[in-house]
């Protein structure tokens, strides 16, 4: 039997071990402080509205390019209405290092395959972790065939995504790749998705009402991943 104390003693443990992502991003940021050039990042992002806050944390520090890499978004409609909204946001956005885009293949076959057998899985589990993998080790990929300094992803300024799985993957996959190093991040620190929030009003962004798969559109999901 466990007692109060001891449990509450536990779980203070537990608090304390746990990374501050955004922390690690800052010190990456410092190290690169007072160099000429600014390191490159390749930036995987979801959607405009997600980007929105995320570029404009990154931008003064990276050369950033957006990869858009989505085979999880379904019907193709909604995929390619929410590819436009990502360029036409970084076509207007006022960066302080200039943003370009790259748009990887759309193939969904490739998030049936992830998520097969995950179909049923609520939310937030074991499903979109796959999906996370998926995104991301595509992402690592392109990052050290382009020769980028840093990659990561726009995923983490989502309440509802796991930064602490997020983060995981992404540093596994870059050590698996080599050549890249993965930006450890968790953008929905200082209110990033408020900011979100804001910033797509501003732009006048698409933003639609449920994660991106066809799972979460059945499930009457609503608040915006
Ligand atoms: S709910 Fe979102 S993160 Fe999870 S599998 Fe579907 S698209 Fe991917």
């Amino acid at each position: 039997m466990i007692c109060a104390d001891g449990g509450k003693k536990r779980n203070n443990q537990a608090e304390m071990n746990q990374v501050n992502y955004e922390k690690e991003m800052e010190k990456v940021i410092a190290q690169h402080q007072g160099e000429e050039a600014v390191p490159s990042l390749l930036l995987h992002s979801c959607c405009g509205p997600c980007s929105s806050a995320v570029m404009e944390r990154l931008t003064p520090y990276f050369e950033v390019t957006v990869f858009y890499y989505n085979p999880n978004i379904s019907p193709e409609s909604e995929y390619r209405h929410r590819v436009e909204e990502q360029k036409r946001l970084i076509q207007c956005f006022p960066a302080v290092h200039p943003i370009h885009f790259l748009e990887g293949e759309y193939c969904p076959a490739d998030f049936d395959e992830a998520a097969r057998g995950y179909e049923d899985v609520p939310e937030g589990g074991e499903r979109c972790f796959r999906c996370y993998e998926l995104r991301l080790r595509r992402t690592a990929r392109e990052a050290a065939r382009r020769g980028f300094d840093y990659y990561t992803t726009t995923l983490s300024v989502s309440p509802l995504k796991n930064a602490r799985r997020i983060n995981e993957i992404g540093q596994r996959v870059a050590e698996e790749c080599g050549a890249v190093r993965w930006l450890p991040a968790d953008f929905k620190k200082k209110n990033g998705y408020q900011r979100s929030i804001e910033l797509s009003r501003v732009y006048g962004l698409y933003r639609q009402n449920f994660c991106g798969c066809v799972y979460s559109l059945r499930r009457d999901f609503c608040p915006v991943s």
